[in-house]
């Protein structure tokens, strides 16, 4: 029992926290999401009840709904579908409002109509929650609040008679209705500005990183079944000023967002390119290849493939020991460009693996179109290889597959010595994973060739016997 309490509570706070969610506003979005739907399932529950008793049934309809719905944008949110969260919480939000204003707040003599002013509110959080996506979308929803509201502010016309509180509870209602609206509004229109600002700091930031030259790369071994290192994956790092070292889940988004990602991208390809030509003159590790993750924004630049070609031209080491990951995602739109591009490179030695492998949604058929060298089981399959039936079939699948294509295939995210002997069990040759080593910088990586085989699980030391 105290078990599953933990368990639950660390779901929870997963949640909440949502780790996966690289830039710091989307999780702070997704905060205000998990919130909102929380009081739309409590007011729909509370006002339901009080209107049940008050017998004004349409009103019941509009809180069941507002119930209905914040669940529905709970579970998305949950899900990690932002837009559709997003939509589902402005559709019945709109409809709600405007219920509200129509069906129990007509003006009157006494009180002027205040429902209506949570609109304006409402308009400006959209342009909030639907900043990254498509204009329209956002325009769209932001223009359809504020038409709302001017409809509703200059209208007068009592369209259900009935269902209008007595003016002795909206007299009242309306300050503090108005007052709420004013509140909600001067809070999301702090919100809009603080994250244009956050934004384009951070954007302002990597710039200033480009050119300060704050970013590095860790490397992190590839082994083969024996722990002898085949080579490494180049991962980027950010050696910020005050925030210390930057992950790049906390920023690549945004880089790509911005297209800071092109210059960022050549900038780890140069490195990469330099650290194999240092290593082709080393006879311990001229055997080793360089992984390079290529962001889809990257490869998609028209000059992607002749700046590389020039990158390999003015360096001495085989093309075979550049290796450039891409993911899954990636090869859904323009197929044919994506094939020319890496045909072209692959004629030059270049070499491909799909980073991530199983966690798109794009058809296999790509598998035997374009000139792929390698899968990589992705880490959430390894993760849960052992406890997951559904994960260990998948993982069996990748390695059918890859040797029934003569692919190379890799795990990555390999922790342990168990998950390390499933895949080996079932074919796995090569693996890359803490059990080897975290990605380090350029001056630890001496420590795998020291070490002699990585991911050997040292014996354990025998009690020291204290002499009674
Ligand atoms: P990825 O390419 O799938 O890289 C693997 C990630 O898993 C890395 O996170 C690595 O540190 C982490 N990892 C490796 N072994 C283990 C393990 O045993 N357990 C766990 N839990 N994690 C492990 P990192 O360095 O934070 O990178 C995250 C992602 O950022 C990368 O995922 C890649 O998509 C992207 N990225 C990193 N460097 C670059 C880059 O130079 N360019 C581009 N476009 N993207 C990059
Ligand atoms: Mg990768
Ligand atoms: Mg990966």
């Amino acid at each position: 029992m105290p078990n599953t309490a933990t368990r639950l509570m660390r779901q929870l706070r997963h949640l909440w926290v949502a780790p996966e969610l690289g830039l710091l506003y989307h999780r702070r979005e997704r905060r205000v999401r998990l919130l909102t739907s929380a009081m739309m399932m409590t007011m729909g529950l509370v006002w339901g009840a009080f209107f049940v008793s008050k017998n004004l049934w349409l009103v019941v309809g509009m809180d069941a709904m507002l119930f209905f719905f914040g669940l529905i944008s709970l579970i998305l949110t949950c899900l990690n579908r932002r837009q559709a969260a997003n939509l589902v919480i402005f559709g019945s939000l709109l409809v709600i409002v405007i219920g509200n204003a129509v069906l129990l707040d007509p003006p009157s003599a006494l009180a002027p109509r205040s429902t209506h002013l949570y609109l304006l509110g409402l308009g400006v959080a959209a342009l909030v929650a639907f900043r990254d996506d498509d204009p329209r979308l956002r325009y769209g929803v932001a223009l359809g609040c504020l038409s709302a509201f001017v409809v509703l502010a200059a209208t007068t016309a009592d369209f259900v008679p009935g269902y209008a509180l007595p003016d002795e509870i909206r007299v009242p209602g309306t300050w503090l209705q108005t007052l709420a609206a004013t509140v909600m509004l001067t809070l999301l229109v702090n919100v809009l500005l603080t994250d244009a600002t956050e934004r384009s700091e951070l954007e302002a930031e990597l710039v200033q990183a480009l050119v300060l030259h704050q970013f590095e790369l860790h490397y992190q071994p590839q082994v083969d079944t024996r722990g002898q290192v085949l080579g490494a994956e180049a991962l980027l790092r950010w050696q910020h000023p005050t925030r210390g070292l930057v992950m790049p889940g906390q920023f690549i988004e945004l880089a790509e967002q911005t297209g800071l990602i092109v210059p960022i991208g050549q900038w780890v390809l140069e490195t990469a390119c330099a650290q194999l030509q240092a290593w082709s003159q080393d006879p311990v590790r001229a055997h080793w290849c360089l992984a390079v993750n290529i962001s889809q924004r990257q490869f998609r630049q028209p000059d992607f493939v002749p700046r590389l070609l020039e990158l390999l031209q003015h360096h001495s080491f085989s093309a075979s020991r550049l290796e450039l990951e891409l993911t899954e995602t990636m090869l859904v739109e323009d197929m044919e460009d994506i094939k020319l591009k890496m045909q072209t490179l692959a004629a030059h030695g270049v070499t491909f693996s799909l980073d991530d492998f199983g966690t798109g949604y794009s058809s296999l058929s790509y598998l035997k179109r374009l000139p792929l060298n390698k899968l990589k089981i992705d880490q959430s399959f390894v993760a849960d290889v052992l406890t997951e039936p559904n994960s260990a079939a998948i993982v069996r699948m990748v390695l059918a597959l890859g040797s029934s294509m003569n692919l190379q295939v890799i795990a990555e995210g390999v922790e342990t010595p168990e998950q390390r002997r499933f895949l080996q069990e079932h074919g796995c040759q090569q693996f890359q994973g803490y059990l080897f080593s975290r990605p380090v910088p350029l001056a630890e990586v001496d420590k795998w060739v020291r070490a002699g085989p990585l991911g050997q699980v040292q014996p354990v030391a025998s009690p020291v016997q204290v002499p009674a």
